[in-house]
C-alpha cells in the first residue's frame, strides 16, 4: 500500500502543478479528486474481486447442504404421514442454510459499499477453519499433501472474518500454486503464540521459494509471474493485515527451500 500512497503522493504533487501551470487551482483540484476516486474504485473492485474469489467456497458450502436438504424433502414428500416431522424439520434447515449463503452476498455487498470491516473476538483456530475444507479438497485433487496444525486454545484476536478469511485464502492458494507447479509437494499451515501477545500463522511450502526479483516486489500491486495472475492478493493482504494492527511477511529466502509466509495477530481489542 506504501506504492500506493507515494503514486497518490505524486498525482497530487503532478495535480498542483498542473494547477500552477494552467493557474486553474479549481481544475487541478477536480483532476486530483477525480484521480482519487478513480483510483479508490479500482482498488474497491480489486478488493471485491479478492473477496469474491476467498468467498466463492463459504458460498458453496451453504448451497450445496440447502440443496441436499431440499432433495431429501423432496423425497420424504412422496410419504408425508410417515416423514412428517423429519420434512419440516429438513425443509427448516434448507432455509436456515439459504440464510446462511445470502449472508455471505450480504457481506461482499456492503464490503463493495463500504468497505465497512466487522471486527468480533475470534479464535485462529476456527479463522482457518473456514477455509480448510475448501483448501483440503484442492490439495487431495492435485495430490498435494496439506497439513493445517492449529491449536485450539491460543489467545483470541480481534478481527474480521471475512478479510482474515481472504488473507489465509491468498497465503494458502500461493503455496498450492507453487506446489503444483512442481508436480507435488507439501503446503504447512500452523500456528502459535508470540512473546509481544499476539498470535502468529505460518504457512510454509515445499515449491520453488520466492526469486530475488519476486521478493523484491511481492507486496506490490499488480506483482505477478502467473499468466492468470491479477498480482493483487498479496499487496490486498497487507493492507488488511495492516489494518488489524498486525504484519504479514515472508521469510528471507533459503536456497533450495519453499516460501514462507507470517500472519501475525495481535490478540485483544484493538484501542
Ligand atoms: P498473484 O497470485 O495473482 O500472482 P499475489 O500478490 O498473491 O498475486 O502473489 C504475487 C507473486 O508472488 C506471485 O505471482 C508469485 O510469483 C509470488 N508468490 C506468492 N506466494 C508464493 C509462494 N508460496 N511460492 C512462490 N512464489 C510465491
Amino acid at each position: 500500500m506504501l506504492d500506493l500512497q507515494l503514486l497518490m503522493l505524486a498525482i497530487a504533487i503532478t495535480g498542483l502543478l498542473l494547477g500552477g501551470a494552467v493557474s486553474d487551482r479549481r481544475l487541478a483540484i477536480d483532476v486530483l479528486r477525480d484521480t482519487e476516486l478513480a483510483l479508490e474504485r479500482t482498488m474497491r473492485a480489486a478488493a471485491a474481486a479478492e473477496l469474491a474469489s476467498g468467498l466463492a467456497h463459504e458460498l458453496n458450502q451453504p448451497l450445496a447442504a440447502a440443496s441436499n436438504y431440499v432433495r431429501a424433502s423432496r423425497l420424504m414428500a412422496a410419504d408425508p404421514g410417515a416423514h412428517g416431522p423429519r420434512l419440516i424439520e429438513a425443509m427448516d434447515s434448507a432455509v436456515s442454510e439459504m440464510r446462511r449463503a445470502s449472508d455471505v452476498v450480504r457481506r461482499l455487498r456492503d464490503f463493495f459499499r463500504s468497505g465497512a470491516v466487522e471486527f468480533k473476538e475470534t479464535s485462529v483456530h476456527d479463522l482457518v477453519d473456514v477455509g480448510a475444507r475448501a483448501w483440503h479438497e484442492r490439495a487431495r485433487r492435485n495430490s498435494v499433501e496439506l497439513r493445517i496444525d492449529v491449536p485450539r486454545d491460543l489467545p483470541r484476536v480481534y478481527a474480521d472474518p471475512t478479510q482474515i478469511g481472504i488473507v489465509l485464502h491468498n497465503l494458502v492458494t500461493n503455496a498450492l500454486d507453487a506446489v503444483e507447479s512442481q508436480g507435488r509437494g507439501t503446503v504447512v499451515v500452523t500456528a502459535g503464540a508470540e512473546p509481544d501477545d499476539a498470535v502468529r500463522v505460518t504457512v510454509a511450502d515445499s515449491g520453488p521459494g520466492l526469486s530475488t526479483a519476486v521478493s523484491h516486489g511481492l507486496f506490490r500491486p499488480f506483482s505477478t509471474t502467473k499468466v492468470d495472475g491479477l498480482g493483487l492478493g498479496l499487496a490486498i493482504s497487507r493492507s488488511i493485515v495492516e489494518q488489524h494492527g498486525g504484519r504479514l511477511y515472508a521469510d528471507e529466502q533459503v536456497a533450495g527451500e519453499g516460501a514462507r509466509f507470517h500472519l501475525v495477530l495481535p490478540s485483544g481489542k484493538l484501542a
